[in-house]
């Protein structure tokens, strides 16, 4: 008989619980035990809900206090030095979120993104002495849950190999590092098989991704090894992407089992199909996405499923979703306030759960005991598409582009003429990022008028006093081209989505981001349309202010579609060249309204590459073309400019150049100026503004290290390239840092003039 799983669920609490209590815990407001006892809590309604909607396998130790690869790292005591751990004993909670966000002495571990998702995890350093077990959490874990669902119940630990891959410092070969924790995974297995798990899933996503071939070469080595000793039944779990070539390897692993994401890509449903599936082994078949918003069409997952049960028998099929639930938002019942006939169409965590159990059905008993559900999904399906509310003249206008259209009227070496003409800036010229420190009193301005507390005239003469008052600021510092300080936004993708039509905006579709900072994606659910201008009033106001050049400050298309859960039913192309094209009747406005400079980010557009190096350039090619529209549509004297939160250029510094900016602004105080190599190892001929400082430090910078960066990069980059700025928006800074630090970064900028006049 074929059963149901599930990989991982959301651990916040449906009502961001999880984030109160911790942040109460670090404000020194409530206990330890506090903590734990709401963390219990949420397990507990965790397992019910699974429980209620017939989920035979339910995940355990899936839950984190901040998260699950930290987890990992201090259960092997992978703790880097610096936090004065004492070898040998469990870690305290405080070292714990000392590792999470580091304290006044000691820097946190470094955070990235988890494969392609949204969520970030903590790198693991390996650079201390060997690993040991410290503390019990993945047995706890499974003990707590066996209570509440007994046989049900199901560890999840992350693989020795991901483990190491993803983390750093390797001071040994990834072979070395994951033959020491060999034994203690070992370990581990027998206690949970001892405690009395029947299986145990342990994730393996690397395995998903392009793996050296002595990487993968460890899997059989490890997977043997963990598969001779005593241990549950072991589902080696895959998922963000298709096996591809470690499809054969891993078919000849001696697990019991293979758990395949069947969503993200074709490819392992076409291998399944095709090729072998090991026939002594249990399929893992991940059906229903387990990271977008869109209901399952259950009629094709269906057809999809009875091919699969015809190859590998329905006996040894278990159905689930395609990843962990992690990143999905618990429930759209709690959505009110929306067209209910869209809202029948998303599916967050608890409906996902309901859909495996409908297609487990499917499975085990036919295709006529579920015919109820498969009839309801297609009316629903059908009366979706050709629903009203997805449809704008978008779609029309995207299909009738022509190349003309992503590209600029000139090429950038007459654009730079004339805008050095009409500009007339000096060298060097300084500038920010856009946003400007938002204490609490901008924070409760929001909210009190959208609350109704005052009124919009009230709210639009505060943000313009800030205004006044931050152009003023950066006059006195002596900045060259000023910004608006985006008061106004909270989220910057957020107030984007807001102003353009084919958005909706969930109240309680909140998803980890990391740790406790949990975000609210929009989700694009119709033709993306801008039916005003949005940013239009604010900046003219800001440039009527001042006789200095105001940037007008955009998000670019590309990082509006990344952070955004999108729509499925059109390619993700066309949904960024709808974005794009109301950037682009903005930006036009803005140079209407006498804006000669905008600047337009794309932070998220390096994050977006697809896992796989061969996918790379297809996704390249939509995403600039997409930042081309919204920024080819004027004339030769505007100033287009870009900016990127990070600064691993050299594998798509071929993309960054044919974004065609002007300028773009990038991260590079905290990466110690690797990236400079990559604008000159390709000869980039626009300008660069790479930041002098670390916005993400609280220190206030000299002038003369900020003048040491620069005269290395007009070495590198020529002088006549270079903008100065920090390295990314001060939005999260205090003015008691942010205004020293910007008056030395116009002194370093004065220096470089007098000494290249000297010359
Ligand atoms: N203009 C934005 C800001 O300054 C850019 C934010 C970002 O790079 N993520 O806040
Ligand atoms: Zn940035």
């Amino acid at each position: 008989m074929a059963h149901s799983t599930n990989l991982g669920y959301p651990r916040i609490g449906k009502n961001r619980e999880l984030k109160r209590v911790i942040e109460r815990y670090w404000a020194g407001k409530t206990s330890a035990d506090d903590v734990e006892t709401t963390a219990a809590g949420i397990r507990r309604s965790a397992f019910q809900v699974q429980q209620n909607a017939g989920i035979d396998q339910i995940p355990c130790n899936d839950f984190t206090l901040y998260d699950h690869m930290l987890d990992t790292a201090c259960l092997w005591s992978v703790v880097p030095e610096r936090f004065g751990h004492q070898a040998g004993t469990p870690v305290s909670m405080d070292t714990y979120f000392s590792m999470a966000r580091g304290n006044d002495n000691t820097l946190a571990l470094e955070m990235t993104k988890w494969f392609d998702t949204n969520y970030h995890y903590l790198v693991p350093e390996f650079d201390g002495p060997a690993p040991a077990r410290m503390g019990n959490k993945p047995v706890e874990a499974f003990q707590e849950a066996r209570d509440q669902v007994g046989s049900r119940a199901k560890p999840v630990i992350i693989g020795p190999i991901t483990f190491v891959v993803l983390g750093k410092h390797h001071t040994k070969s990834i072979a070395e590092h994951v033959a020491e924790l060999l034994p203690l995974y070992k370990e581990l297995l027998s206690d949970l098989a001892n405690a009395g798990a029947e299986w145990v899933q342990i994730d393996e996503p690397c395995l998903v991704t392009d793996l050296e071939p002595d990487v993968l070469a460890l899997y059989e080595n490890v997977y043997g090894s963990l598969a001779a000793g005593n241990r549950p039944k072991i589902m080696l779990q895959t998922y963000f992407g298709s096996l591809r070539g470690n499809w054969d390897t891993v078919m000849s692993l001696p697990v019991d089992g293979i758990g395949l994401d069947l969503v993200r890509t074709p490819g392992n449903l076409n291998d399944l199909l095709d090729r072998r599936f090991a026939p002594d082994k249990i399929l893992g078949a991940g059906i229903v996405n387990g990271r977008g918003v869109w209901k399952t069409d259950l009629a094709a997952a269906s057809d999809a499923l009875e091919r699969i049960a015809k190859i590998v028998g329905r006996d040894t099929l278990l159905v689930g979703p395609s990843c962990s639930l992690l990143t999905l938002p618990h429930d759209v019942r709690l959505e009110t306030g929306h067209d209910a006939e869209l809202l029948a169409n998303l599916a967050f965590a608890e409906q996902r759960l309901d859909e495996i159990a409908i297609l487990t059905r499917l499975v085990t008993e036919g295709r006529d005991s579920i015919a109820n559900e498969l009839a309801a999904d297609k009316k629903r399906i059908t009366s979706h598409a050709t629903s009203s509310a997805i449809h704008a003249p978008t779609q029309e206008r995207v299909a009738g582009l022509d190349d003309a259209a992503f590209q600029r009227s000139e090429p950038f070496s007459e654009r730079i003429a004339v805008q050095n003409s009409e500009l007339g800036l000096p060298p060097y010229p300084t500038t920010t990022i856009g946003s400007f420190p938002q204490a609490s009193d901008v924070r409760s301005m929001r909210a009190r008028v959208r609350s109704g507390k005052i009124s919009a005239e009230e709210y639009e003469q505060y943000v313009h006093n800030k205004i006044d008052e931050v152009l003023k600021q950066q006059e006195d510092v002596g900045l060259d081209v000023l910004v608006h300080g985006e008061f106004e936004r909270t989220d910057m993708v957020e107030y984007f989505a807001e102003q353009m039509s084919g958005f909706l905006k969930t109240e309680h579709g909140w998803v980890q981001s990391y740790g406790t900072r949990c975000v609210r994606p929009p989700i694009i659910v119709g033709d993306v349309h801008r039916p005003h201008p949005m940013t239009v009033e604010t900046i003219a106001y800001a440039q009527s202010r001042s006789e200095k050049p105001v940037k007008g400050m955009l998000t670019g298309p590309v990082t509006i579609l990344n952070w955004s859960f999108a729509r499925e039913d059109i390619p993700r192309a066309s949904i960024a060249y709808q974005i794009g094209l109301g950037l682009r009747d903005e930006v036009n406005d803005l140079e209407a309204a006498g804006i000669k400079i905008v600047q337009i980010d794309e932070p998220a557009l390096r994050e977006g590459l697809p896992l796989v190096r061969g996918e790379w350039q297809e996704y390249l090619d939509w995403s600039i073309k997409a930042f081309r529209l919204s920024a080819s549509g004027v004339s030769a004297g505007t100033q287009i400019h870009t900016h990127m939160c990070y600064s691993e250029f050299n594998e798509i510094i071929e993309a960054i150049d044919a974004m065609d900016a002007d300028v773009i602004s990038i991260e590079n105080s905290r990466s110690n100026e690797e990236l400079l190599q990559a604008f000159t190892d390709f000869s980039y001929e626009r300008m660069v503004g790479p930041g002098v400082y670390d916005v993400h430090s609280a220190r206030v910078p000299e002038s003369g290290e900020m003048a040491e960066r620069l005269k290395n990069a007009a070495r590198v980059l020529g002088a006549e390239h270079l903008w100065v700025n920090p390295d990314c928006g001060l939005k999260t800074r205090g003015d008691a840092e942010v205004w020293p630090s910007l008056r030395n970064m116009v002194e370093a900028a004065k220096q470089l003039r007098e000494s290249s006049a000297a010359d």
